[in-house]
């Protein structure tokens, strides 16, 4: 059943394939019945307006000329064949999952970007010794499950088997999502694809970050998708009364976390622009005014587009920790928990982006470390991988005031067509 919004009716109808069209497209599913709520953008996997969005953008994956399916993991897929049958594909994407209270553009615009490159190609009649296939990934962002990018792992046949005992908040199981769907968990693992199925993978998606605003650029050209490190530090002083515990015999274990957190950040802030060093969380115990901090337990995250540079930096944090701890008379505890490699993406894939974004755009283009994870990372176990990053308004992301220029929209799209024209011509 197709809701107004994606019929011919809607104001984008008069738009040809490009960049312009993919937003407005993006934003007409900003709003119910392709959110779960009215007054802002929330549409997690598998839910009534994940559902809606899919068949929405299945329509005009269809009238693009592409044939649908929904996959074993619930991921949307379009093809638009190439010249021969069953030729192996260009595969375009991103993810139609967002964030509670998200933006309009997040995964959605590179997805729908696909969708229009393929419109464009249609529209002229053209095919190219690949098949153009366009995926939306279903759980990039992980807002509905507590695990993240389980659709895109299934694709690349990272994913051996599904979780069995995960819930969403309200308690329904991904086996009963699944199911509502006609899907099971058990089945997952199918939406797998063999490596010469895949030639490539491009995602076009919004920078989420200020650099490309900073240097009035409207693309940028992804290098690498950052390692990143999550640790939880625990530091335990001794608990006193605050009233008659004298400075100088104090173990505060906040003082200590504050000077921590303080050496983090300038850790961080001395290697290349790249690395990142964050304490985002802490929580304080006992955490009341009249008591020195007795145990302070804070997280760190430290990411870099190389694995070296995080590694060091984490190395210099560690010591620098431990340092402080010992003068404090604190004990210290540091437990890893996340470790996710870093992601290049493929010499050859990217120098070929470069060159169109240069084409298009008449300047060397920015190259970039993604400092946010994206499905790239997961499908470059699958085929090489390449990104174009779009600017977006103030580096704003996860947030309805998320904002893309159409006519950056528009340059990216040229420089996607001009990328599989080149992938074209350069393949024997
Ligand atoms: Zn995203």
């Amino acid at each position: 059943m197709m809701s107004s919004d994606c019929s011919d009716t809607a104001s984008f109808s008069a738009l040809p394939p490009g960049g312009h069209r993919a937003v407005a497209r993006c934003d007409a599913l900003g709003v119910a019945p392709y959110s779960e709520e009215k007054d802002q953008l929330f549409r997690p996997y598998l839910s009534a307006s994940y559902r809606a969005t899919c068949d929405c953008i299945a329509g005009w994956m269809q009238s693009a000329g592409m044939k649908t399916r929904i996959d074993a993991a619930g991921n949307l897929v379009g093809r638009y064949e190439g010249l021969t049958p069953d030729a192996p594909a260009l595969l375009i994407g991103s993810h139609i999952d967002s964030v509670r209270d998200g933006g309009r553009y997040d995964g959605m615009l590179g997805v729908l970007m696909g969708v229009e490159l393929v419109a464009h190609y249609a529209a002229q009649g053209r095919r190219f010794p690949f098949a153009l296939e366009v995926i939306g990934f279903g759980d990039e962002e992980g807002s509905r499950f507590p695990a993240a990018m389980l659709t895109s792992r299934a694709v690349a046949g990272l994913l051996k088997e599904a979780p069995a005992d995960m819930q969403d908040p309200a308690g329904i199981t991904l086996q009963d999502a699944l199911a509502e769907d006609g899907l099971a968990r058990e089945r997952m693992p199918e939406a797998s694809r063999k490596p010469e199925e895949i030639l490539a993978y491009l995602e076009a998606h919004i920078e989420q970050g200020p650099v490309l605003e900073a240097e009035n650029r409207a693309v940028g050209v992804v290098t690498a998708i950052a390692a990143q490190y999550r640790f939880r530090v625990r530091m335990k002083g001794v608990a006193g009364h605050a009233g008659t515990m004298p400075m100088t015999l104090r173990q505060d274990a906040l003082a200590a976390a504050a000077e921590a957190v303080l050496a983090i950040e300038k850790i961080g802030q001395s290697g290349p622009s790249d690395l990142v060093a964050t304490v985002g969380q802490l929580t304080v115990v006992p955490g009341v005014p009249n008591v020195v901090p007795g145990e302070v337990v804070f997280s760190i995250d430290v990411r870099a587009g190389d694995a070296a540079v995080r590694n060091a930096a984490t190395a210099e944090i560690h010591t620098a920790l431990e340092a402080l701890a010992a003068r404090r008379k604190v004990t210290l505890e540091i437990s890893l928990q996340q470790d996710l490699p870093a992601t290049p993406c493929d010499a050859a894939l990217t120098d070929m982006l470069s060159e169109a974004a240069q084409s298009v755009t008449g300047t060397v283009p920015r190259r970039m470390v993604s400092g946010a994870g994206h499905d790239a990372m997961i499908l470059a176990a699958l085929s090489p991988v390449c990104m174009l990053f779009i600017r977006c308004e103030g580096g704003i992301s996860h947030n309805p005031a998320e904002a893309v220029n159409p006519s950056d929209v528009e340059q990216a799209f040229q420089v996607m067509t001009r990328f599989i024209e080149d992938f074209a011509g350069r393949r024997p």
